[in-house]
């Protein structure tokens, strides 16, 4: 007999449940992977990640090798895809993890749907992709929670899921043809700064960063220069590491850091299990509030500028050229970067949403649409009004200046007194760099926040 296992964004041999079920019930198994070009029509493959992607498809396929298998690839719509393979290998059974999108559950009830009629079954598998499944945990009365804090108290009181071994050996029937493998060094257009993807690097990283780094995550988390979070996020969004063995393997460490990273993660499982239930929300707004947002076009210069990292505002530029430059960002630098173009500069949430899915290595349509949201007051935010002020964060959170010099060079010999607001350094000071003075005065982007939600 043999079964398919459908690969999306589980990239990964280690506690891997559609795998090993393939593995139990089937002589011979093809691990498939298919490039839809339906990603490509929607504007998902951006450089960075398409190149992260190959470097997880080969090593994916390299391990698979080890155990005598091989990952078999394939281009076209994916239910034709998978609907062929299982025509070539006459294949009895197709094994896929449970996914939240609206792109995803298209993609279950139409690979249900032509499956059956050929009867194949499809077996989808809970609990791969996030640590808890989406609906495993509901309030009384709704099918979500929509504030994280008692989703949080309630996921911390479930029993994951046993973690699974990577299997020793895989038999790939030779009748299936596939497509060699993408290589990340043809993909043009990527971020210099771009980190390595695959599950054996992204296993590596979480080793060395739990040792190093974890039980110090509470206190430093937030400290943008110091750059001690995990980076962990575009290995989690490929799904090369399994969101239940790094919750296992953190809280085997215990500790203040092993907590507040387990919170981290379980961020992650509350914006799937909103996603699962509201999927229209990667595009509309979870709570609407008659937002009067300025669009791309009433604020081109605008958005431009905070693009390009010139809103002469030091930590929002530090922050919009690290994404650039690395197609990464810190969470605070995310935080101040979504807040300056929301709520200072009162420019729409899928404007700068768009433009971050264009450069994230991690780019997620769960995490970050609804990140977005949550910063733009129209998601699961409790306080949809609070304004996050540049030059106090940029003080608190950086408080040397040293994210900003990193990534600011113009403003790398200004005092640390004048680094968050260099305009305060006199027209003729010879100190004073050559750098854009502030976009808009905060005070004007308050009143024209306050004015839009109908404050004043
Ligand atoms: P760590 O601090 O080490 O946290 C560990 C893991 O927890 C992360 O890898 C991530 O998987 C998860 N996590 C942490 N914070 C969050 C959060 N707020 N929401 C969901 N999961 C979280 N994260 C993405 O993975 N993809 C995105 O596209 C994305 N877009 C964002 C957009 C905005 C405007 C904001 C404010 C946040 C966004 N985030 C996104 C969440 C968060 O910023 C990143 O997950 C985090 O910075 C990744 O760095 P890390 O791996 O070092 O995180």
């Amino acid at each position: 007999t043999v079964a398919v296992v459908l690969f999306t964004s589980d990239l990964r041999l280690h506690d891997h449940p559609p795998l090993r079920a393939a593995l139990a019930a089937a002589d011979e198994v093809v691990p498939l992977f298919v490039r839809d070009p339906g990603v490509h029509a929607a504007g998902f493959d951006a450089p960075n990640r398409v190149a992260f992607l190959s470097d997880c498809l080969v090593d994916l396929d390299t391990s698979l090798r080890r155990r005598g298998g091989r990952l078999v690839l394939r281009t076209g719509p994916v239910v034709r895809e998978v609907a062929a393979v299982v025509t070539e290998c006459g294949a009895s059974e197709v094994h896929l993890a449970a996914g939240v999108t609206r792109y995803a559950q298209h993609r279950q009830e139409a690979l249900r749907e032509v499956l059956g009629a050929r009867g194949v079954a499809l077996r989808v598998h809970d609990a791969v992709i996030t640590a808890l499944a989406p609906g495993a945990v509901t309030p009384s009365g709704g099918d979500h929670y929509a504030v994280f804090t008692p989703y949080f108290r309630r996921w911390s009181q479930e029993r994951l899921r046993a973690v699974l071994p990577a299997p020793r050996a895989v038999r790939v029937p030779d009748t299936v043809r596939g497509e060699p493998l993408p290589s990340r060094d043809r993909v043009p257009g990527t971020s210099p700064g771009l980190p390595p993807g695959g599950e054996t690097r992204g296993r590596d990283r979480f080793s060395r960063w739990a040792r190093a780094d974890l039980p110090a995550y509470e206190a430093r988390h937030d400290d943008l220069a110091g750059d001690a979070t995990s980076r962990l996020s575009p290995y989690l969004h490929f799904g090369a590491l399994s969101p239940v063995e790094l919750v296992g393997r953190a809280r085997a460490k215990d500790g203040p850091g092993a907590e507040a990273f387990v919170r981290q993660l379980c961020w992650r499982d509350f914006h799937h299990q909103v996603m699962c239930s509201r999927p229209e929300t990667s595009v509309r707004d979870y709570r609407p509030r008659h937002d009067r947002w300025l669009t791309e076009d009433d604020a081109a210069e605008d958005v431009t500028a905070w693009r390009e990292g010139r809103t002469g505002y030091p930590v929002v530029d530090a922050a919009m050229r690290q994404l650039r430059h690395e197609g990464w960002m810190h969470n605070r630098a995310r935080l101040l970067a979504a807040s300056f173009l929301t709520k200072t500069l009162y420019v729409d949430w899928r404007v700068g949403a768009r433009h971050f899915l264009d450069l994230l290595v991690d780019g997620d349509v769960v995490n970050n649409q609804l990140n977005w949201q949550w910063v733009a007051g129209t998601g699961t935010d409790t306080r949809p009004n609070r304004v996050l002020n540049p030059v106090r964060q940029g003080k608190r959170f950086d408080p040397e200046g040293a994210y900003v010099r990193r990534w600011v060079p113009e403003l790398r010999d200004v005092a640390t007194a004048f680094v968050h607001e260099p305009w305060r350094l006199r027209e003729d000071d010879p100190a004073r760099p050559d750098y854009p003075g502030p976009l808009i005065d905060l005070a004007d982007g308050l009143a024209r926040f306050r004015h839009a939600r109908g404050q004043d």
